[in-house]
């Protein structure tokens, strides 16, 4: 069984494709999302998903959140005294998934698609690929999440022409993609999108707006010098915003030096702190139109995904900007996690699901670094050569050829970047590679430099010498953000002597987290109400008594859940 994984910047999700429809697996705590934050627990256990998240209020040198920014790179994050890479910790939640899939399928779970944005680079996707191998999965094929969206909808067994956009707005990052239909294939025509921009900017601004109202004035200017207060705010801010999807007002509070800080805060004055979160989500689709060669008018379809987008004033941007109502009718948190089913399904060649071609494009310029001549024999370096450009089709080949500039030149050195300047320095530098050419008058031998990009956004470059037929191919060395496979090895032995915190015991982890932290927001009763009741359910934890143990923790959540209204998955 191939299982799809969205794996998220806030939330990650499994789910499985079974008779002839897609299928959201629950977690071991029953819910359909598993926060992405990973922690270690007091005894140095991993904790993935709720429990963690509990614990970033109460253990923040021990939990991490919002890793899947830094997949690429060689960030590391401490936990305690160990330190993990983003693919690591990445690797941490899809292990938690694999686990889930396995229990509720009853059989062991090996390969998987897993989506990432449409936005990310090469060496995003060389480690997300890596994370799944660190968690034992075979990565079948990484998919864009946009195009999962659309295989969610069916759109590949719609109307036989037919043009969508997806606007997803998930927890870290926004995508815009195109898709065209046509003789049953699909194809993403353009892609564009904001890195940078998701759901955690709007909670952001809620927390800015809370910091400069009553924050300042009570010493909370620096959010780095009070990381657990500004988690508590954190939260409060998503819960805010939540309700204001549904509501008029607010009112955030937060504990700090002994006092509570309260704020309330209306609909209208909350989309006025977003505004200029607004406007930076038209220019991606303006810039996605312009590639794809549409209008807003072309489009048959717009649909919805990632949790953002269930924000009113989202919505009412999308409704303005195209001038009709997007499709929503599949819950936006769960519609990538769908469509990596639906291409599981297609994967594993499932006889329920219509043959469909798919096809993706690479969202950016790959190119060389090239000298331009600015007069009679002097050159100047740095410009760029793009080879594959953006939105092309992929699996996709293309060739450029280049020639020496100087006089018995002995070597030509090719610089690959990514992305759209003209000058290379204001670009992605992703390798390098010199290779001997034979000494000739300037201009008389030529490299042809060939690029390769496969269905997996994994680049390839072939040089070949046309006045010797030397072929070289190049290996990105020094690329920080991409593990090597010693360092692989290395990384799969060191995860294996981790502990886990067992799958059957996350209930009562999550729960006793939860408790830690109220104690911890709250102050005079309720703070000893907690108290109590923590003790009490601690005692039950040690006779070990399953029955008594369950109803211990209803009771226990009754309580949490009268303090604070019922969590939000
Ligand atoms: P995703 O990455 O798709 O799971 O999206 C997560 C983002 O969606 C987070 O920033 C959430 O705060 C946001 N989100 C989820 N549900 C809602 C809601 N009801 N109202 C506002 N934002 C939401």
């Amino acid at each position: 069984m191939i299982i799809g994984i969205d794996l998220g910047t806030t939330n990650s999700l499994v789910a499985i494709w079974r008779d002839g429809r897609a299928h959201i697996v629950p977690n071991a705590l029953g819910h359909n999302l598993t926060p992405s934050v990973v922690g270690l627990d007091d005894d140095g256990a991993v904790l993935v998903g709720l429990a963690a998240r509990e614990r970033l209020i109460t253990h923040p040198h021990l939990t991490t959140s919002v890793f899947k920014r830094y997949m690429g790179s060689d960030r590391e994050t401490a936990l305690g005294r160990q330190r993990f890479r983003p693919e690591e910790l990445s690797a941490l939640v899809l292990k938690s998934l694999k686990e889930d899939a396995e229990r509720f399928l009853g059989e062991p779970v090996e390969e998987a698609v897993i989506t990432v944005p449409a936005y990310f680079s090469d060496a995003q996707r060389k480690a997300t690929k890596i994370a799944g191998q660190l968690a034992g999965l075979k990565v079948e094929r990484l998919v864009n999440e946009p195009t999962a969206a659309a295989l969610a909808y069916g759109l590949h067994q719609g109307e036989p022409e037919s043009r969508f956009l997806v606007f997803d707005l998930g927890g870290g990052t926004f995508d815009i993609s195109i898709l065209e239909l046509f003789e049953g294939v699909m194809e993403v025509r353009a892609s564009a999108g904001d890195n940078f921009l998701g759901g955690e900017d709007f909670s952001e601004a809620l927390i800015d707006g809370f910091v400069d109202a009553v924050g300042k004035r009570h010493g909370l200017a620096d959010k780095q010098a009070t990381p657990a207060v500004y988690q508590a705010l954190r939260k409060q801010a998503e819960q805010a915003k939540r309700a204001l999807t549904g509501g008029e007002s607010v009112t955030m509070e937060v504990l700090h030096g002994g006092e509570t800080l309260s704020w309330a805060i209306s609909d209208a004055e909350f989309q006025k702190l977003c505004e200029p979160l607004l406007k930076r989500l038209r220019e991606p689709i303006e810039k996605a139109l312009r590639d794809a060669r549409l209008k807003a008018i072309d489009l048959d379809q717009i649909v919805l995904a990632g949790g953002a987008t269930r924000m009113p004033m989202v919505r009412k941007l999308v409704a303005k900007l195209f001038g009709r109502l997007p499709a929503m009718n599949i819950n936006p948190d769960e519609v990538v996690a769908m469509g990596a089913a639906v291409m599981a399904g297609l994967k594993s060649r499932d006889v329920t699901l219509d043959e469909v071609v798919m096809t993706d494009v690479c969202p950016y310029t790959l190119g060389v670094e090239v000298s331009e001549q600015i007069g009679p024999g002097r050159f100047q370096p740095g410009f760029y050569l793009p080879i594959i450009e953006r939105n092309s089709v992929v699996p996709i080949s293309r060739e450029q050829t280049v020639n020496t500039i100087v006089d018995n030149q002995a070597a030509l050195h090719v610089s690959v970047f990514q992305g759209e300047s003209r000058l290379v320095k204001d670009n992605i530098f992703l390798g390098e590679i010199t290779i001997p050419v034979p000494a000739k008058p300037a201009g008389q031998v030529s490299v042809s430099i060939r690029f390769t990009y496969d269905v997996n956004g994994l680049l390839e470059a072939e040089m070949t010498v046309s006045e010797t037929g030397e072929k070289h191919r190049l290996i990105i060395e020094e690329n920080p953000g991409v593990l090597t496979p010693e360092q692989i090895e290395e990384k799969l032995a060191a995860l294996a002597k981790l502990k886990t915190h067992p799958r059957e015991l996350l209930p009562n982890a999550q729960l006793l987290a939860r408790a830690d932290r109220l104690f911890q927001q709250t102050l005079g009763d309720e703070r000893q109400w907690v108290s109590q009741a923590t003790a009490q359910f601690q005692a039950l934890l040690e006779q070990q008594d399953e029955e008594a143990i369950a109803k211990g923790r209803e009771e226990l959540k009754k309580l949490l859940d009268e303090i604070e209204g019922e969590g939000w998955l």
